[in-house]
């Protein structure tokens, strides 16, 4: 999407007037940094009480967790892994540990991705000898040319690992996790699904804030505060004022009532759909393109088994790719943060959930999910004489977006439209509908900063 900054309006009367940057997520404060830096006036407004967004932590049972532990990646670019060593070293420190996965297939707890060992003792001879089959027909009998685009996600598996392995592993996780088969999602998934993004191949470090990943952002808007940025809490977007193809206002409503705060530009991290609502002569693509999924995230505060402490659980990720598990993922905060949980005789898990939003599982109450989960722990390779001594539900709406097929042209469609508003610009997870991490936050709000400002006369 193109945007301009507001030196090229007519309303130059106005250039006093402050960019908003909606949303006090990392991608909104990112943006902020960046728009500060080029001597712009920032006003960020959050319908939340604190900063953060999805990466904010939350306080339990005397610590901090994040809303399922957040990885950032020791070889994550260069500019990201710098500042975050800053802005995570100001605010109380990293844990560095090297990241190790596993899974839950057909039962069993394996590595991650499945080594040769342990195909065989999960799938038995014949089915590896199967999927080994596959995936070599896969290279030298491909379905659709080498040399041809994948029309999906699932082309583009089938292409890389065989039909068989498709089946086994990534069909049920697609389902459980994205509500679809890979056959429906954009083949851009592909890489997303197989845990590839760079940095998962080989070993690499986590970089794990001790006082949680939220702390990282609390630095960041005290930094931007301390350089006069104003930051609204509190205090929810619910329209856009506009003038022409110009926005020139942002309607907001705290506690006290709603006021339109005067904008020269905007950097929207909201939902894209949600911001074309609030401009005139626009519409939101139709049908599921740009849907997301609920994450529902039960933390358990666990004593260890007798005499150990530990409970069986020692990778970062356990991924359940079994369809008889509703648990997806299971993460051990011990094992992400183990200097700072060093001296407590208990840990955290945190079990995730994904829904619709309107099945069974978001039916459930919280005591419910928590039972589901802790049923399945020992599934998960948890020792069985743990005691699960309390519990903790969070649910976040629609915090996964789905990459349907489809979704370029969805996002191209959407761009057509907000270039007609030229100091507008959409930056994150929501505003970008793709599966933006922190490490892309840093970037892309700054980049995308440096967009509206480029612009200038
Ligand atoms: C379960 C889970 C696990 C994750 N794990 C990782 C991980 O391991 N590593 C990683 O890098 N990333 C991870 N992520 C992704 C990471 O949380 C996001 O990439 C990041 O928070 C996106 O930043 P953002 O600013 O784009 O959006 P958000 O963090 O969602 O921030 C958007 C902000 O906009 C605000 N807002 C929305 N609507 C309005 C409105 N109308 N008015 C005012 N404010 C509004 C929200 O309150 C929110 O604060 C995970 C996410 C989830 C859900």
């Amino acid at each position: 999407m193109s945007t301009v900054s507001v030196d090229d309006s007519p309303r130059r009367a106005e250039v006093d007037e402050p960019v908003v940057v909606i949303g006090a997520g990392p991608a909104g404060l990112a943006a902020a940094e960046h728009l500060l830096d080029a001597g712009q006036q920032v006003v960020v407004v959050d319908g939340a009480p604190g900063v953060g967004g999805l990466s904010r932590s939350v306080e339990l049972w005397g610590h901090r967790f994040d809303l399922g532990p957040h990885s950032f990646l020791s070889n994550s670019h260069p500019e990201s892994v710098t500042r975050w060593l800053d802005l995570a070293g100001a605010a109380g420190g990293i844990e560095r540990t090297e990241a190790v996965r596993s899974a839950v297939w057909r039962g069993r707890v394996v590595g991650f991705p499945p080594g040769p060992a342990d195909v065989l003792r999960t799938a038995g001879p014949r089915r590896t000898a199967q999927l080994a089959a596959s995936r070599v027909r896969s290279r030298v009998r491909p379905r659709v040319r080498p040399d041809a685009p994948a029309v999906s996600a699932h082309d583009a598996l089938v292409a890389r690992h065989g039909a068989a392995v498709v089946e086994e592993l990534f069909v049920p996780y697609c389902r459980k996790y994205l509500g679809v088969h890979p056959a429906e999602l954009s083949p851009a998934f592909a890489d997303k699904l197989q845990g590839t993004r760079r940095g998962w191949r080989g070993p690499v470090e986590l970089l794990t804030p001790r006082e949680g990943t939220g702390a990282v952002w609390d630095e960041l808007a005290r930094r931007l505060r301390a350089r006069g940025a104003r930051i609204l809490l509190g205090t929810a977007v619910v329209g856009l004022a506009t003038e022409g193809e110009l926005v020139t206002g942002v309607r907001v409503r705290d506690g006290a009532g709603t006021a339109t705060l005067p904008a020269r530009a905007v950097v929207s991290s909201v939902p894209t759909p949600v911001l074309l609502r609030w401009l005139p002569g626009t519409t939101a693509p139709a049908g599921p393109v740009l849907g997301s999924r609920d994450t529902y995230l039960v933390h358990l505060l666990l004593e260890g088994a007798p005499g150990s402490g530990a409970v069986g659980q020692d990778s970062h990720y356990v991924t359940a790719y079994d369809e008889a598990l509703r648990v997806g993922r299971l993460t051990n905060t011990r094992v992400w943060r183990p200097r700072t949980f060093a001296a407590d005789p208990r840990t955290v898990l945190c079990a995730e959930f994904w829904s619709s939003g309107d099945d069974d599982l978001s039916a459930r109450g919280d005591r419910e999910l928590a039972e589901l989960a802790v049923a399945e722990l020992s599934r998960f390779g948890v020792d069985p004489r743990v005691r699960v001594v309390d519990h903790d539900v969070l649910r976040l709406p629609r915090s996964v977006p789905v990459l349907t097929r489809g979704v370029e042209q969805a996002r191209a469609a959407v761009d057509t439209q907000l270039d007609r508003f030229a100091n507008l610009a959409c930056v994150g997870r929501h505003g970008r509908h793709d599966w933006d991490g922190q490490e892309d936050a840093l970037l892309t709000g700054r980049s995308i900063g440096a967009h509206v400002l480029a612009t200038r006369g």
